[in-house]
């Protein structure tokens, strides 16, 4: 497919050529970076350049950055990390609106363990403020909390700074999971007040199946995975270092140009929705109506009286255009609806009818304009089907 008619960059971006120069690059560096001679030092010396340039893009310290293989890593480590040393009975908060990396993994830890799990729910417009996390964890004696910085389905950015003073107040452990927003808002992990925080490299350019977890205190932990005391022994196995090359260019190369990223994405959203309106097709956002509160790049739109599938299935076949119908990651499970869309407390229409779009650097204007254009074909063509089917 061509790259402009690509519109599930929440699922995975593209890489950059910058970041697939640095992977070929690392390639040639086949020795073990455990070792002592100089190829090896080489090889270590690269790791160290990508540390400090993952810990630039969140305000952390390099010590403070651990490798993983991704975001789904990084929560269950902190998930299964906490809960396993905390007090029995003690609770688990996180929000309806998680990545199935934490509810999922959440539940099932709790499910077999002696703790307790509550979820948070989200306002219609998929924002969990702090007065509904302040409710839950009055009642209950929290060990772990566990929010989002932005959700994947809708882009809704969680007032984060805010939910840290609940989890403070309460002693409990504050996480961040942070695989979208990273690369596409600025993100301080002193200014959020997160104790951990997931990143994860291929939502903003870098490769698939490295990510790293920063931890405020990592003397304060113990390895999720252990063996040859790799990442400060805190997370053992040869590092992946072509990975790790990979995710340490895109973090350098979203950090010094997020805000023409930022205004890209603003700009690109300003002309899909501008023609949605010229050409009169009826839509709803699913998600915050104040651009202050969500994420550019995501567009969640329901379009009353159709079927999603169908939009995309025929957007995929007749124009090579690449939608979602929600989450990516949820599509390989049963599941009717998006638990995203559903814990907003959206109708049956709108759940049926919501498809999501994300873009981001790649996307020019004109991709946009023949998105809609192919959206507008899509739902002549489903309209006509189903009045023929009358
Ligand atoms: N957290 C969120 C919010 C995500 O959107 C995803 C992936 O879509 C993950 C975690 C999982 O990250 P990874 O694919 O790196 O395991």
């Amino acid at each position: 497919m061509k790259i402009g008619g690509y519109f599930d960059y929440n699922a995975g971006t593209p890489q950059s050529d910058g970041v697939k120069k640095a992977m070929m690059a690392a390639m040639e560096l086949f020795a073990n970076p455990s070792a002592t001679y100089p190829s090896a030092v080489r090889s270590k010396t690269l790791i160290q350049q990508a540390r400090q340039n993952v810990a630039r893009l969140i305000g952390a310290e390099p010590e403070q950055i651990v490798f993983t293989s991704g975001g789904t890593e990084s929560n269950n480590w902190i998930l299964h990390s906490i809960m396993e040393r905390a007090s029995k009975g003690t609770v688990f908060v996180t929000t309806a609106i998680e990545h199935d990396a934490i509810l999922s993994s959440g539940r099932i830890f709790c499910d077999q363990s002696d703790h307790f799990m509550y979820v948070v729910l989200p306002t219609h417009e998929g924002i969990v403020t702090a007065g509904n996390v302040a409710e839950i964890c009055g009642i209950h004696s929290v060990s772990l909390l566990s929010v989002m910085l932005a959700n994947n389905e809708t882009g809704a950015i969680q007032p984060i700074a805010d939910i840290a003073k609940v989890a403070k107040k309460k002693g409990a452990f504050f996480h961040v999971d942070a695989v979208q927003a990273a690369g596409k808002i600025p993100i301080d992990v002193n200014a959020l007040g997160c104790d951990s925080l997931t990143l994860s490299a291929h939502k903003f350019y870098g490769p698939k199946g490295i990510g790293a977890l920063y931890l405020r205190d990592p003397q304060n932990f113990s390895p999720f995975i252990i063996g040859g005391g790799q990442e400060n022994g805190l997370r053992a196995g040869t590092e992946n270092i072509t990975g790790i090359a990979g995710f340490g260019v895109a973090a350098a190369e979203v950090f010094e140009t997020l805000e023409t990223r930022i205004k890209h994405n603003q700009s690109i959203r300003k002309v899909i929705l501008a023609a949605l309106d010229t050409k009169k097709i009826p839509y709803i956002i699913n998600g915050p109506t104040d651009d202050r509160f969500v994420m550019a790049n995501t567009l969640n739109l329901s379009f009353p009286g159709f079927r999603a599938e169908a939009l995309v299935v025929r957007l995929g076949i007749c124009n090579d255009i690449a939608v979602s119908l929600g989450s990516a990651c949820s599509t390989n499970k049963d599941r009717r609806h998006s638990h995203v869309l559903q814990a907003m407390g959206l109708d049956e229409e709108r759940l049926v009818s919501a498809i999501r779009i994300s873009f981001g650097t790649f996307t020019e204007v004109n991709d946009a304009k023949l998105l809609v254009s192919g959206l507008e074909e899509a739902l002549v063509m489903s309209q006509g089907i189903a009045e023929g089917g009358r």
